[in-house]
Protein backbone atom coordinates (compact mmCIF):
# COMPACT_ATOMS: atom_id res chain seq x y z
CA UNK A 1 0.00 0.00 0.00
CA UNK A 2 1.33 3.67 -0.57
CA UNK A 3 0.35 6.84 0.38
CA UNK A 4 0.70 9.88 -1.50
CA UNK A 5 1.81 12.97 0.54
CA UNK A 6 -0.94 15.44 0.96
CA UNK A 7 -1.00 18.07 -1.43
CA UNK A 8 -2.03 20.68 0.75
CA UNK A 9 0.60 21.39 3.87
CA UNK A 10 -1.16 20.05 7.15
CA UNK A 11 0.62 22.42 9.46
CA UNK A 12 0.77 20.81 12.85
CA UNK A 13 3.26 22.94 14.45
CA UNK A 14 1.55 25.98 15.94
CA UNK A 15 3.03 26.02 19.10
CA UNK A 16 6.47 26.55 17.43
CA UNK A 17 4.78 29.39 15.58
CA UNK A 18 1.53 30.43 14.13
CA UNK A 19 1.19 31.44 10.45
CA UNK A 20 -0.07 35.33 9.83
CA UNK A 21 -3.46 35.69 9.78
CA UNK A 22 -4.29 37.43 6.82
CA UNK A 23 -6.56 40.03 8.36
CA UNK A 24 -3.59 40.91 10.47
CA UNK A 25 -1.40 41.34 7.69
CA UNK A 26 -3.52 43.74 5.86
CA UNK A 27 -3.68 45.88 9.28
CA UNK A 28 -0.09 46.43 9.00
CA UNK A 29 0.47 47.03 5.45
CA UNK A 30 -0.38 50.73 5.83
CA UNK A 31 2.17 51.14 8.38
CA UNK A 32 4.84 49.17 6.04
CA UNK A 33 3.93 51.20 3.25
CA UNK A 34 2.46 54.77 3.12
CA UNK A 35 2.27 55.40 6.94
CA UNK A 36 6.22 54.83 7.97
CA UNK A 37 6.43 57.41 10.62
CA UNK A 38 8.46 57.57 13.66
CA UNK A 39 5.97 58.04 16.51
CA UNK A 40 8.79 60.19 18.06
CA UNK A 41 8.67 62.64 15.26
CA UNK A 42 6.31 65.75 15.68
CA UNK A 43 4.69 65.81 11.88
CA UNK A 44 1.80 64.22 10.70
CA UNK A 45 3.69 61.07 9.46
CA UNK A 46 5.10 61.09 13.28
CA UNK A 47 1.46 61.71 14.82
CA UNK A 48 -0.57 59.06 12.86
CA UNK A 49 2.34 56.62 13.79
CA UNK A 50 2.04 57.41 17.39
CA UNK A 51 -1.48 57.25 17.56
CA UNK A 52 -1.58 53.40 15.82
CA UNK A 53 0.61 52.77 18.21
CA UNK A 54 -1.64 54.31 21.29
CA UNK A 55 -4.32 52.69 19.66
CA UNK A 56 -2.58 48.76 19.59
CA UNK A 57 -1.76 49.44 23.17
CA UNK A 58 -5.54 50.21 24.03
CA UNK A 59 -7.02 47.12 22.17
CA UNK A 60 -4.09 45.10 24.55
CA UNK A 61 -5.14 46.65 27.63
CA UNK A 62 -8.59 46.15 26.75
CA UNK A 63 -8.17 42.28 26.34
CA UNK A 64 -5.58 42.23 29.58
CA UNK A 65 -8.26 44.22 31.37
CA UNK A 66 -5.63 46.61 32.60
CA UNK A 67 -4.26 50.38 31.98
CA UNK A 68 -2.90 51.34 28.90
CA UNK A 69 0.54 52.68 30.46
CA UNK A 70 0.63 49.09 32.05
CA UNK A 71 1.50 47.48 28.67
CA UNK A 72 5.06 47.57 27.26
CA UNK A 73 5.95 46.46 23.64
CA UNK A 74 9.40 44.26 23.04
CA UNK A 75 10.34 42.65 20.34
CA UNK A 76 8.87 39.54 20.99
CA UNK A 77 8.31 36.80 24.35
CA UNK A 78 12.10 36.12 24.75
CA UNK A 79 12.77 39.96 24.83
CA UNK A 80 9.90 40.36 27.67
CA UNK A 81 11.30 37.73 29.87
CA UNK A 82 14.51 39.09 29.53
CA UNK A 83 13.03 42.43 30.75
CA UNK A 84 10.55 40.99 33.57
CA UNK A 85 14.01 38.41 34.98
CA UNK A 86 16.59 41.31 34.76
CA UNK A 87 14.67 44.24 35.49
CA UNK A 88 13.45 43.29 38.45
CA UNK A 89 16.97 43.05 40.40
CA UNK A 90 19.64 44.89 38.39
CA UNK A 91 23.09 44.30 38.67
CA UNK A 92 25.04 46.58 40.75
CA UNK A 93 26.85 48.25 38.07
CA UNK A 94 23.13 49.28 37.55
CA UNK A 95 22.53 50.54 40.78
CA UNK A 96 21.14 47.33 42.20
CA UNK A 97 21.58 45.12 44.73
CA UNK A 98 24.24 41.84 44.57
CA UNK A 99 26.55 40.46 46.57
CA UNK A 100 25.45 41.67 50.43
CA UNK A 101 21.61 41.26 49.79
CA UNK A 102 21.66 38.21 47.17
CA UNK A 103 18.24 38.19 45.27
CA UNK A 104 16.15 35.03 45.09
CA UNK A 105 14.02 33.85 42.30
CA UNK A 106 11.57 31.01 42.43
CA UNK A 107 10.83 28.94 38.99
CA UNK A 108 9.70 25.42 37.39
CA UNK A 109 12.19 22.57 35.90
CA UNK A 110 9.60 23.03 32.89
CA UNK A 111 9.87 26.47 32.20
CA UNK A 112 10.55 27.67 28.29
CA UNK A 113 14.72 28.34 27.40
CA UNK A 114 13.58 32.14 27.34
CA UNK A 115 12.83 32.02 31.49
CA UNK A 116 15.49 28.89 32.06
CA UNK A 117 18.33 31.07 30.53
CA UNK A 118 17.73 34.20 32.10
CA UNK A 119 17.64 32.26 35.30
CA UNK A 120 20.80 31.35 34.92
CA UNK A 121 22.04 34.70 33.99
CA UNK A 122 20.18 36.21 37.05
CA UNK A 123 22.44 33.44 39.28
CA UNK A 124 25.54 34.50 37.16
CA UNK A 125 25.13 38.16 37.95
CA UNK A 126 24.99 36.88 42.05
CA UNK A 127 21.26 35.69 42.74
CA UNK A 128 20.18 32.80 43.61
CA UNK A 129 17.51 31.03 41.76
CA UNK A 130 14.85 27.77 43.13
CA UNK A 131 13.80 25.29 40.61
CA UNK A 132 10.55 24.07 41.49
CA UNK A 133 10.39 20.43 40.30
CA UNK A 134 6.62 19.26 38.79
CA UNK A 135 4.26 16.49 39.04
CA UNK A 136 4.20 13.78 36.43
CA UNK A 137 1.69 15.70 33.92
CA UNK A 138 3.59 19.18 34.93
CA UNK A 139 1.62 20.87 37.59
CA UNK A 140 3.26 22.87 40.52
CA UNK A 141 1.16 23.37 43.58
CA UNK A 142 1.03 27.01 45.51
CA UNK A 143 2.07 24.83 48.76
CA UNK A 144 5.81 24.12 47.13
CA UNK A 145 5.84 27.56 46.03
CA UNK A 146 4.99 28.97 49.39
CA UNK A 147 7.71 26.58 50.83
CA UNK A 148 10.42 28.25 48.71
CA UNK A 149 9.74 31.35 49.60
CA UNK A 150 12.50 32.53 51.08
CA UNK A 151 13.02 36.56 53.05
CA UNK A 152 15.27 37.44 50.02
CA UNK A 153 13.04 36.16 47.59
CA UNK A 154 12.27 38.95 44.87
CA UNK A 155 10.74 36.92 41.92
CA UNK A 156 8.11 34.02 41.06
CA UNK A 157 8.07 33.16 37.68
CA UNK A 158 5.72 30.32 36.74
CA UNK A 159 4.49 29.77 32.79
CA UNK A 160 0.73 29.80 32.50
CA UNK A 161 0.63 26.80 29.88
CA UNK A 162 3.83 24.80 28.99
CA UNK A 163 4.92 24.43 25.31
CA UNK A 164 5.75 20.99 25.10
CA UNK A 165 2.68 19.29 27.22
CA UNK A 166 0.13 21.49 27.20
CA UNK A 167 0.15 21.91 31.40
CA UNK A 168 -2.03 24.72 32.24
CA UNK A 169 -0.59 25.94 35.77
CA UNK A 170 -3.24 27.43 38.82
CA UNK A 171 -2.04 30.77 38.15
CA UNK A 172 -4.66 32.45 39.45
CA UNK A 173 -4.36 30.57 43.06
CA UNK A 174 -0.73 30.45 42.96
CA UNK A 175 -1.61 34.29 42.40
CA UNK A 176 -4.23 35.01 45.37
CA UNK A 177 -1.26 32.75 47.34
CA UNK A 178 1.64 35.65 46.61
CA UNK A 179 -0.59 38.79 47.35
CA UNK A 180 -1.61 37.33 50.58
CA UNK A 181 1.78 36.69 51.05
CA UNK A 182 2.33 39.97 50.27
CA UNK A 183 0.40 41.70 52.91
CA UNK A 184 2.38 39.58 55.77
CA UNK A 185 6.12 40.55 54.67
CA UNK A 186 5.05 44.48 54.15
CA UNK A 187 4.53 44.27 58.36
CA UNK A 188 7.69 42.61 58.44
CA UNK A 189 9.10 45.05 56.29
CA UNK A 190 10.17 42.71 53.77
CA UNK A 191 10.27 43.58 49.83
CA UNK A 192 6.94 42.51 48.21
CA UNK A 193 7.76 39.35 45.86
CA UNK A 194 6.92 39.60 41.94
CA UNK A 195 5.07 37.42 40.45
CA UNK A 196 5.75 36.99 36.46
CA UNK A 197 3.77 34.13 34.39
CA UNK A 198 5.39 33.54 30.68
CA UNK A 199 1.73 33.33 28.93
CA UNK A 200 3.50 33.03 25.79
CA UNK A 201 1.26 29.71 24.62
CA UNK A 202 -2.00 30.74 26.58
CA UNK A 203 -1.82 34.60 24.88
CA UNK A 204 -4.79 34.19 22.48
CA UNK A 205 -5.96 30.64 24.20
CA UNK A 206 -6.87 31.39 27.67
CA UNK A 207 -8.14 34.35 29.83
CA UNK A 208 -5.66 37.00 29.81
CA UNK A 209 -7.42 38.77 32.74
CA UNK A 210 -4.66 39.98 35.28
CA UNK A 211 -7.13 41.11 37.44
CA UNK A 212 -8.18 37.16 37.95
CA UNK A 213 -4.59 36.39 37.27
CA UNK A 214 -3.36 38.39 40.18
CA UNK A 215 -0.26 38.73 38.44
CA UNK A 216 2.48 41.41 38.59
CA UNK A 217 4.49 40.69 35.20
CA UNK A 218 2.91 39.03 32.14
CA UNK A 219 4.44 38.17 28.96
CA UNK A 220 3.59 37.15 25.67
CA UNK A 221 4.38 37.28 21.66
CA UNK A 222 1.97 37.80 18.56
CA UNK A 223 3.96 34.72 17.35
CA UNK A 224 2.18 32.10 19.02
CA UNK A 225 -1.37 33.92 18.51
CA UNK A 226 -1.33 34.50 14.50
CA UNK A 227 0.69 37.82 14.51
CA UNK A 228 3.76 38.46 13.09
CA UNK A 229 7.11 37.26 14.84
CA UNK A 230 9.31 39.59 16.78
CA UNK A 231 7.01 41.46 18.40
CA UNK A 232 5.57 40.86 21.78
CA UNK A 233 4.34 42.46 25.20
CA UNK A 234 5.32 42.72 28.92
CA UNK A 235 2.47 43.93 30.86
CA UNK A 236 3.89 45.46 34.21
CA UNK A 237 1.50 46.10 37.13
CA UNK A 238 1.73 50.14 38.11
CA UNK A 239 4.01 50.92 40.63
CA UNK A 240 6.55 47.74 39.97
CA UNK A 241 9.70 49.20 39.02
CA UNK A 242 11.86 47.92 36.82
CA UNK A 243 15.34 48.60 35.27
CA UNK A 244 15.49 48.68 31.35
CA UNK A 245 17.91 46.00 29.61
CA UNK A 246 17.59 47.90 26.28
CA UNK A 247 19.34 51.66 26.39
CA UNK A 248 18.61 54.35 23.86
CA UNK A 249 16.18 57.37 23.22
CA UNK A 250 14.10 56.32 26.10
CA UNK A 251 10.85 55.25 24.22
CA UNK A 252 8.04 52.62 26.06
CA UNK A 253 8.31 54.84 29.19
CA UNK A 254 12.05 54.02 29.13
CA UNK A 255 12.09 50.67 29.38
CA UNK A 256 12.47 49.82 25.87
CA UNK A 257 14.59 52.11 24.05
CA UNK A 258 14.65 52.35 20.21
CA UNK A 259 12.09 53.30 17.49
CA UNK A 260 8.99 51.12 17.59
CA UNK A 261 7.91 48.52 15.73
CA UNK A 262 4.54 50.87 15.01
CA UNK A 263 3.04 47.93 12.34
CA UNK A 264 3.95 44.79 14.31
CA UNK A 265 2.05 46.20 17.45
CA UNK A 266 -0.93 46.94 14.54
CA UNK A 267 -0.76 43.33 14.03
CA UNK A 268 -0.35 42.03 17.56
CA UNK A 269 -3.23 44.24 18.28
CA UNK A 270 -5.60 42.96 15.53
CA UNK A 271 -4.53 39.44 16.28
CA UNK A 272 -5.40 39.76 19.77
CA UNK A 273 -8.27 40.67 19.13
CA UNK A 274 -9.70 38.63 16.90
CA UNK A 275 -8.23 35.51 18.53
CA UNK A 276 -10.41 36.59 22.03
CA UNK A 277 -13.39 37.72 19.89
CA UNK A 278 -14.13 34.15 19.15
CA UNK A 279 -12.42 32.45 21.57
CA UNK A 280 -14.79 30.27 22.95
CA UNK A 281 -16.23 28.91 19.66
CA UNK A 282 -12.60 27.94 18.47
CA UNK A 283 -11.19 26.44 21.53
CA UNK A 284 -14.55 24.05 21.96
CA UNK A 285 -13.55 23.13 17.86
CA UNK A 286 -9.94 22.71 18.78
CA UNK A 287 -10.12 20.49 21.96
CA UNK A 288 -12.71 18.27 19.90
CA UNK A 289 -10.35 17.58 17.77
CA UNK A 290 -7.55 17.61 20.21
CA UNK A 291 -9.35 13.83 21.39
CA UNK A 292 -10.41 12.82 18.65
CA UNK A 293 -6.65 12.46 17.38
CA UNK A 294 -5.62 11.05 21.17
CA UNK A 295 -7.88 8.65 21.97
CA UNK A 296 -7.58 7.72 17.93
CA UNK A 297 -3.87 7.08 18.63
CA UNK A 298 -4.32 5.66 21.84
CA UNK A 299 -6.62 3.12 20.52
CA UNK A 300 -4.68 2.26 17.44
CA UNK A 301 -0.79 2.40 18.32
CA UNK A 302 -1.19 -0.20 21.38
CA UNK A 303 2.23 1.46 22.84
CA UNK A 304 1.85 5.31 22.37
CA UNK A 305 1.80 7.12 25.37
CA UNK A 306 0.13 10.60 25.69
CA UNK A 307 2.72 13.36 27.21
CA UNK A 308 0.80 15.72 29.48
CA UNK A 309 -2.63 16.73 31.42
CA UNK A 310 -5.91 15.50 29.82
CA UNK A 311 -9.04 17.63 30.08
CA UNK A 312 -9.34 21.42 30.54
CA UNK A 313 -6.15 21.64 32.17
CA UNK A 314 -4.36 21.44 28.66
CA UNK A 315 -3.88 23.29 26.20
CA UNK A 316 -7.28 23.39 23.50
CA UNK A 317 -4.49 22.89 20.79
CA UNK A 318 -1.09 20.72 22.37
CA UNK A 319 -0.97 16.79 21.53
CA UNK A 320 2.21 15.05 22.93
CA UNK A 321 3.13 11.70 22.17
CA UNK A 322 5.41 9.07 23.29
CA UNK A 323 6.39 6.17 20.59
CA UNK A 324 8.52 4.03 22.16
CA UNK A 325 11.27 2.68 20.56
CA UNK A 326 11.41 5.53 17.25
CA UNK A 327 13.08 8.45 17.65
CA UNK A 328 11.01 11.42 17.41
CA UNK A 329 12.94 13.55 15.10
CA UNK A 330 12.80 10.52 12.63
CA UNK A 331 9.30 10.35 12.85
CA UNK A 332 9.25 14.88 12.16
CA UNK A 333 11.13 13.76 9.23
CA UNK A 334 8.62 10.58 7.84
CA UNK A 335 5.88 12.77 8.90
CA UNK A 336 7.41 16.11 6.86
CA UNK A 337 7.34 13.34 3.61
CA UNK A 338 4.30 13.55 3.65
CA UNK A 339 4.00 17.18 3.92
CA UNK A 340 2.93 17.66 7.79
CA UNK A 341 4.79 19.43 10.00
CA UNK A 342 5.08 18.21 13.41
CA UNK A 343 7.79 18.71 16.32
CA UNK A 344 9.99 16.89 18.53
CA UNK A 345 8.99 19.58 21.15
CA UNK A 346 10.53 22.48 21.85
CA UNK A 347 11.33 24.34 18.24
CA UNK A 348 14.23 26.21 19.92
CA UNK A 349 15.64 22.91 21.21
CA UNK A 350 16.72 21.61 17.33
CA UNK A 351 20.06 22.95 18.69
CA UNK A 352 20.69 20.82 21.07
CA UNK A 353 21.05 17.26 20.83
CA UNK A 354 19.37 16.85 24.36
CA UNK A 355 16.42 14.79 25.04
CA UNK A 356 13.73 17.72 25.81
CA UNK A 357 14.22 18.85 29.56
CA UNK A 358 10.22 18.99 29.87
CA UNK A 359 9.89 15.32 29.21
CA UNK A 360 12.54 14.39 31.64
CA UNK A 361 11.25 16.70 34.12
CA UNK A 362 8.52 14.98 34.37
CA UNK A 363 9.58 11.36 34.91
CA UNK A 364 10.21 10.37 31.49
CA UNK A 365 13.58 8.13 30.86
CA UNK A 366 15.95 9.36 27.87
CA UNK A 367 15.19 7.10 25.88
CA UNK A 368 11.37 7.73 25.91
CA UNK A 369 11.79 11.83 25.96
CA UNK A 370 13.71 11.02 22.83
CA UNK A 371 10.70 9.50 21.18
CA UNK A 372 8.38 12.04 21.48
CA UNK A 373 6.34 14.22 19.01
CA UNK A 374 4.50 17.06 19.65
CA UNK A 375 1.39 18.04 17.26
CA UNK A 376 -0.03 21.22 17.74
CA UNK A 377 -3.23 22.09 16.30
CA UNK A 378 -4.64 25.93 14.64
CA UNK A 379 -8.05 27.13 14.78
CA UNK A 380 -7.60 25.80 10.97
CA UNK A 381 -7.17 22.44 11.41
CA UNK A 382 -9.83 20.00 9.82
CA UNK A 383 -10.89 16.52 10.75
CA UNK A 384 -9.78 15.89 7.36
CA UNK A 385 -6.35 16.78 8.27
CA UNK A 386 -6.15 14.98 11.46
CA UNK A 387 -7.61 11.73 9.79
CA UNK A 388 -5.01 11.55 7.22
CA UNK A 389 -1.96 12.27 9.62
CA UNK A 390 -3.24 9.31 11.52
CA UNK A 391 -3.35 7.26 7.64
CA UNK A 392 0.79 8.80 7.23
CA UNK A 393 1.46 7.71 11.16
CA UNK A 394 0.30 4.43 10.91
CA UNK A 395 2.07 3.51 6.95
CA UNK A 396 5.09 5.20 8.86
CA UNK A 397 4.74 2.47 11.22
CA UNK A 398 4.58 -0.31 8.14
CA UNK A 399 8.01 1.16 6.71
CA UNK A 400 10.76 2.03 9.26
C1 LIG B 1 7.56 30.99 22.02
C2 LIG B 1 7.72 31.03 23.48
C3 LIG B 1 8.58 31.96 24.09
C4 LIG B 1 9.48 32.89 23.32
O1 LIG B 1 8.82 33.78 22.47
P1 LIG B 1 9.61 34.43 21.21
O2 LIG B 1 8.64 35.38 20.63
O3 LIG B 1 9.96 33.29 20.32
O4 LIG B 1 10.82 35.10 21.75
C5 LIG B 1 8.65 31.98 25.47
N1 LIG B 1 7.92 31.14 26.21
C6 LIG B 1 7.09 30.22 25.68
C7 LIG B 1 6.29 29.33 26.56
C8 LIG B 1 6.97 30.13 24.29
O5 LIG B 1 6.16 29.23 23.77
Amino acid sequence: MKLQPSKKLIYLDNAATTPLEPLVLKSMIPYLATQFGNPSSLHKQGINARSALEESREIIAKVLNCGNREVVFTAGGTEAINLAWLGICPPPYQGGVRGGSTPHAITTTIEHHAVLACAEEFERQGGKATYLDTDSEGFVTVEQVLKAVKSNTRLISIMYANNEIGTIQDIAKIGRAVAQLNVERLKKKLPAIIFHTDAAQAAGSLDLNIHKLNVDLLTATASKFYGPKQVGFLYKRTGINLHPIVFGGGQEAGLRSGTENVAGAVGMATALELAYKDLDKNNKKITELRNYFIQKVLNEFKSAKLNGPTGDSRLPNNINFTFPGIEGETLVLYLDSFNIAASTGSACSTVETNPSHVLRAIGLSEDNAKSSVRFSLSKSTTKTEIDYTLKALKHIFTII
